[in-house]
């Protein structure tokens, strides 16, 4: 180490970083820190200073784990090609993944992305029931690609999201029970109404349904679950009118949830098809699709599927790995103990600052809402870039979320202390008693 060698030039690299980038690529932080080392929920940048990192919700077995990376090492060395060759870790791992799902959603596709999962889901939907038209909800995320990102209707990071929608696409209002336009968890009816008009709309045109596609907790809303009986009530007009039900996990799934390890289980249903990836392989890509064998087998009327790093040997280890730390090291039920105990000590701020109207969510997938106002619910937008500005200072990560970017995303790994948990709690409440 050579203590007289000039420090790394952050602000050079990242003019270097724009002239190659495309700008819809965009970074967090208008001046972000040059993160150069990860440990646990920790980041370090090249300056040594430390950053507790409350937002990746794809590294959730922590960052830089021994265990992973020893794994990864030794498979590299060994083996890596595609999944059309037969190796054991393929197998092992789809069949570790059908264990985690409910019984009868036991055929597994191997990608490398929540887009692809989501794009892929699509498409088993459309062949199995021989129609294009999708419902998704209002202020959705699900992808990149051309169908994962048309039934992504969020608002936040594209204005013209809701005009720009291909007609296969059918928004339905997103069932926010707190600012949506029916509030509090008797909404249920109200929201499951606007899908029932959606159907009756789409039969009256004589518009065949290919399926529903949202999130079972609704993430990029800020975490926010759905109202009581919603997901069992549209699954079943869905079914009945010969679609597909797709359970997006990517963000909330694989344990954060803490009391659950799939996001449906908190609705009480079981969907046709998960689509799963972020924290399944802790930043590696990897992504999967589970569905019943007849609606993954249905995609053969349109050909088939080949990925080639998708179930990769070192991405089915990565997978397995993940899965083995996720249970050893009992991360989901660390997610709902310091989860519960940062919930709390949130929602204790809501009695000191007006501005905190709610606290979403349940494990480690919380979102604090900003309001001006609690009655009108104006969404405190300028203040929550201030307050993630000002928590970045404090050496926090957090970004918004939400169509009004209103909402913390509060997504560390699930390896986060108690210690953790209250320093993010005590730099919140610092950034917003002294103001930013
Ligand atoms: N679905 C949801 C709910 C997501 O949050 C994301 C990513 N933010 C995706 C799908 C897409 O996943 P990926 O970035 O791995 O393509």
């Amino acid at each position: 180490f050579d203590c007289d060698a000039p420090l790394p030039d952050a602000a050079g690299l990242l003019q270097r970083r724009r002239r190659h980038f495309a700008r819809p690529q965009k970074n967090y932080y208008r001046n972000p820190p040059e993160i150069e080392r990860g440990w646990k929920e920790h980041l370090f940048d090249i300056e040594g200073r430390a950053y507790l990192d409350m937002l990746n919700n794809v590294t959730i077995v922590g960052h830089g784990h021994p265990r992973l990376s020893a794994a990864v090492g030794r498979q590299w060395s060994l083996l890596n090609t595609n999944s059309r060759f037969h190796y054991a870790a393929v197998t092992e791992f789809c069949e570790r993944l059908a264990g985690l799902a409910p019984e009868g959603l036991d055929t597994v596709f191997l990608v490398n992305s929540g887009s692809e999962a989501n794009d892929l889901a699509i498409r088993l939907a459309w062949a199995a029931s021989g129609a294009r038209n999708m419902i998704s909800l209002l202020e959705a995320y699900h992808g990149w690609t051309v169908a994962s990102d048309a039934v992504s209707t969020s608002v936040a990071d594209n204005p013209e999201a809701l005009t720009t929608r291909p007609g296969w696409v059918h928004p339905v209002v997103s069932p926010n029970t707190y600012r949506g336009p029916f509030r509090g968890a008797g909404s249920t009816g109200d929201y499951v109404a606007t899908v029932s008009a959606k159907l009756s709309e789409l039969e009256e045109k004589g518009q065949k349904l290919a399926g529903f596609i949202s999130e079972t907790v609704y993430g990029n809303a800020g975490g926010i679950p759905l109202p009581p009986g919603y997901l069992e009530a549209v699954y079943a007009m869905v079914r009945s009118h010969g679609g597909v039900t797709i359970a997006d996990e990517v963000q909330v799934g694989y344990g954060r949830l803490g009391h659950y390890f799939w996001g449906f289980e908190e609705q009480g249903v079981v969907p046709d098809i998960i689509t799963v990836a972020k924290g399944m392989g802790n930043g590696h890509p990897l992504g999967a699709v589970l569905a019943r064998r007849e609606i993954a087998e249905a995609l053969e009327k349109e050909g088939y599927f080949f990925s080639s790093s998708g179930g990769s040997p070192v991405s089915c280890v990565v997978g397995t790995t993940v899965l083995d730390i996720l249970h050893d090291e009992a991360l989901q039920d660390n997610a709902r103990t310091v989860g519960s105990h940062l919930k709390a000590r949130l929602q204790a701020l809501m009695d000191r600052f007006p501005l905190v109207g709610a606290v979403h969510g349940m494990g480690l997938y919380l979102g604090v809402e900003f309001v001006r106002d609690r009655e009108t619910l104006e969404p405190a937008t300028e203040e929550t870039a201030a307050i993630c500005d000002r928590l970045l200072e404090l050496g926090v990560i957090m970004q918004p979320t939400g169509d009004h970017l209103n909402v913390l995303k509060i997504k560390p790994p699930l390896c986060l202390s108690h210690e953790s948990a209250d320093f993010f709690a005590d730099m919140l409440a610092k950034a917003l008693r002294d103001g930013w």
